[in-house]
């Protein structure tokens, strides 16, 4: 089937899931277009994603750090705790992935039969996450302004996206959240190898978690760590996909690149809040 019409048929067989971001009506299917009962219309490209925004915003993200990303990611950098996710996850859920990037934990996570969506503001990010071979639905939007409906979702996840909670809590009231977050012994092999000496060669968390714990009290959080092996190739890949290696020296960065760790390590909280 092609994705335009996949699409399309997605939103048909969820309603109530997407909001006019014009005026909060609700988005029905309209051929290949979702349209509101004010005839604000929105079309969706070849690929089956619709862009929500009304000027195109401009992000750190360009393709080049969008295709390294895709590379790690698809190697499985994050699998461990997409899939702690994933298992609670069944096909009666509604998910909403916050800033889903290029889509691939999203696609991992609607592999569940949960009805997915995906949203990032970086166009970019979602013209690849757009060519993915997968039910998960992906959007362009803004974090402050989710183009949903009140309580539309059960289930929010949000990997390394910040947390704009109000608009959680109103898309998905009562509903859950998975979100991670880095510890500080994420990725420390390119923190030391780029910064050792600096300010920036060591990470807290601690103002993420407080405002976090301010939010949502009873959240509870588990830390999670491990080593994910890199061959030199994939270790390049790492570091042009974060945002972490670009205002690195370039000395630091070719002394790194020439000399690359055998493993990278994952050190996140993956949190968990029962009621939004
Ligand atoms: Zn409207």
């Amino acid at each position: 089937m092609r994705k335009i019409v996949q699409k399309s048929e997605f939103v048909a067989q969820h309603p109530q899931l997407f909001a006019c971001p014009i005026c909060g009506a609700e988005l029905t299917t309209d051929q290949t277009s979702l349209v509101c009962i004010n005839q604000h219309r929105f079309d969706l490209n070849k690929k089956g994603t619709v862009n929500f925004l009304n000027a195109p915003v401009a992000t750190e993200y360009t393709e080049t750090m969008l295709t390294a990303r895709r590379a790690v990611l698809s190697a499985g950098l994050f699998n461990p705790f997409v899939d702690a996710i994933r298992a609670e996850l069944g096909p009666n859920n509604r998910v909403l992935d916050i800033g889903c990037g290029e889509g691939t934990p999203t696609a991992r996570l609607a592999q569940s039969g949960a009805a997915t969506v995906g949203f990032d503001i970086s166009a970019p990010a979602i013209k690849l996450a757009g060519a993915l071979d997968t039910a998960a639905f992906f959007c362009v939007a803004d974090l402050a302004h989710l183009p949903f409906l009140d309580d539309s979702f059960d289930t929010i996840v949000d990997l390394f996206s910040p947390g704009a909670y109000t608009e959680f809590s109103r898309v998905a009231r009562g509903g859950r959240m998975f979100k991670v977050v880095p510890n500080s012994d994420y990725l420390m092999e390119l923190r030391q190898g780029l910064y050792a000496g600096t300010d920036k060669a060591s990470y807290s968390n601690t103002r993420v978690l407080e405002r976090l714990l301010a939010a949502y009290p009873t959240a509870e959080i588990q830390p999670l760590r491990y080593e994910f092996p890199v061959d030199p190739m994939l270790f390049s890949q790492v570091v042009e996909m974060t945002p972490l290696s670009w205002q690195a020296p370039t000395d630091k960065r070719e002394a790194l690149l020439a000399n690359p760790p055998a493993a990278i390590t994952v050190d996140v909280s993956l949190i968990r809040v029962h009621n939004l």
